[in-house]
């Protein structure tokens, strides 16, 4: 006689890594069984996109200190998600499967399959909401097509949609399934860290877990958000947040954040942080109704220019020696902590799509492995918006100076300095543009190549050719 098989309640953990705000969690709890607690690592399987180097740092961490909030319960498997519950029909009797809904195209294809699949097999499925205020198909402009433009969708769109759902508490008294597991692994089975020690070392400083999340939020909202909405443009100052990986990961929700954004008044940048969260639910709802935003040119007209690929300009970029002081602080911040600034985001990916006229695709891809808060979305519209190819992007020839842009947002030169340690002793005058400084002094301070090296192209001279590439590609078309 075949043994009666456990009843269980199944919470297929993916970008929520939290117990509080954890809508599917709570369904699942409310079932009054056991419920089994399960993270599959299926990176490379079922089309499933490989996260990048920093991603998978994360992942690795934020998995660990989830397990440790439950007592060590949490299921990990890695391969294809529809043979994992396979294994778990065989030695369960599944009463419901519950997840919090993912947006991004091969996720939703893996999931809409592995619903009919479960459905068929009589598992109740249930999907519900965690990682976005808004969902993508509820906002619509009058005729019924997608936003295109960020201020219609957020203030025509989000602003008169109603309210996001309020946050809920996790679940007191979790009833953990403890049943040894057939082909689960162990956290480090995953391999989900690099074998060479920067993994370490990008992690130094960050506390990857929930509570984590929920500290860096109570000390930005007493520190950074009542001078948000100038001071986030300022990349040395304390003004922003942080929160970006976490936000990803799912270890805090929009929800969360949104919520307790009530309870300040407007002496603090309210409207100004929510607007910033109003951009990710943009980028997430452009590629839920365009799918190929990391991919293709969001305007068509864009399609044959002419990028001019160049491994050395890509490599000098990649490695934070450019000789632009401010594009290499931000290329070395991203490769020594995982994070970049947003003004510094916006002025290196200037001037690798402008400049030196590199396919965005290229810079997006490096970010895709080097940042901790690598989000195809975010990712895809950012890249879009600054190369001037996106919805709603600043036009192609609004290239960003990135001299100016130094001395306007790093006037001391504080930021420049913490992370190029070459140009620590440069005067301040000499450090946004070293190049114009006099011969004897370049030669001083190394700024002739002996030290730190001489600028790639010339920000005037790159600037015209990119705009006269854009303009000969307008009348080719
Ligand atoms: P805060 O200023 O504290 O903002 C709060 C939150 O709002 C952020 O955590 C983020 O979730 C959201 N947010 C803020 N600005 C934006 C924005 N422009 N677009 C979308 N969401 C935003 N963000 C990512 O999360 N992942 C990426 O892969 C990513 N790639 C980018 C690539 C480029 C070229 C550029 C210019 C920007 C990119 N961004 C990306 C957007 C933005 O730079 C980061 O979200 C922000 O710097 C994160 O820092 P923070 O949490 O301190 O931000």
């Amino acid at each position: 006689m075949s043994k009666t098989k456990q009843k269980i309640a199944i919470c297929w953990f993916r970008r929520d890594l939290r117990l509080a705000d954890n809508p599917a969690l709570c369904a699942a709890h409310e079932a009054k069984l056991p419920v089994l607690p399960l993270y599959i690592d299926d990176q490379g399987f079922d089309d499933q996109p490989k996260a990048g180097g920093a991603s998978n740092v994360w992942l690795h961490h934020a998995l660990s200190a989830l397990d440790g909030s439950m007592d060590g319960r949490l299921a990990l498997f890695k391969g294809s998600a529809q043979s994992v519950f396979e294994t778990l029909a065989d030695q369960f009797d599944i009463a419901a499967v519950h997840w919090n809904r993912m947006y991004e195209p091969a996720a939703i294809a893996r999931d809409k399959a592995l619903k009919s699949w479960l459905t068929e097999r009589d598992i109740e499925v249930r999907s519900h909401n965690a990682s976005l205020l808004f969902e993508p198909w509820t906002i619509e402009k009058k005729d019924g097509g997608p936003y295109k433009v960020f201020t219609p969708f957020y203030k025509k769109g989000c602003l008169n949609a109603d309210p996001p759902r309020k946050p809920i508490a996790a679940p007191a008294d979790l009833n953990l399934c403890s049943v040894q597991l057939e082909n689960a692994v162990k956290l480090d089975d995953l391999k989900l860290l690099p074998d060479r020690d920067w993994g370490a070392k990008i992690a130094k400083g960050w506390d990857i877990s929930e509570a984590g999340a929920r500290a860096m939020w109570d000390t930005f909202v007493d520190e950074g958000l009542f001078n948000y909405k100038q001071g986030r443009d300022f990349p040395a100052e304390p003004y922003v947040s942080r929160l970006s990986p976490y936000l990803h990961f799912g270890q805090i929700s929009p929800h969360q954040l949104w919520a307790a954004l009530d309870h300040y008044d407007q002496d603090r940048n309210v409207e100004h942080y929510r607007s910033e969260l109003g951009w990710r639910e943009f980028s997430a709802y452009l590629l839920y109704h365009f799918p190929s935003l990391p991919q293709k040119n969001f305007q068509p007209q864009f399609e044959g220019f002419r990028w001019t690929p160049n491994e050395t300009f890509l490599k000098r970029w990649q490695r934070g020696q450019t000789g632009v002081p401010i594009v290499d602080a931000g290329m070395r911040e991203l490769w020594r902590t995982g994070y970049m600034h947003n003004r510094v985001r916006m002025i290196v990916a200037s001037y690798l799509t402008k400049n030196l006229r590199q396919d965005w695709r290229d810079g997006m891809a490096w970010f895709e492995d080097c940042l901790f808060d690598a989000d195809l979305a975010s990712n895809g519209a950012s890249w879009q918006w600054v190369a001037g190819t996106g919805a709603d992007a600043a036009p192609y020839f609004r290239v960003f100076n990135p001299a100016l842009q130094g001395q306007k947002f790093d006037a001391e030169g504080d930021y420049i300095r913490a992370h190029v340690p070459e140009l620590r002793d440069v005067p301040t005058r000499y450090l946004f543009a070293p190049w114009e400084a006099p011969d004897d002094e370049r030669k001083k301070y190394g700024l002739d190549g002996s030290k730190y090296p001489e600028p790639m192209v010339n920000l005037k001279e790159s600037r015209k050719a990119a705009l006269a590439a854009y303009e000969k590609h307008k009348d080719e078309r």
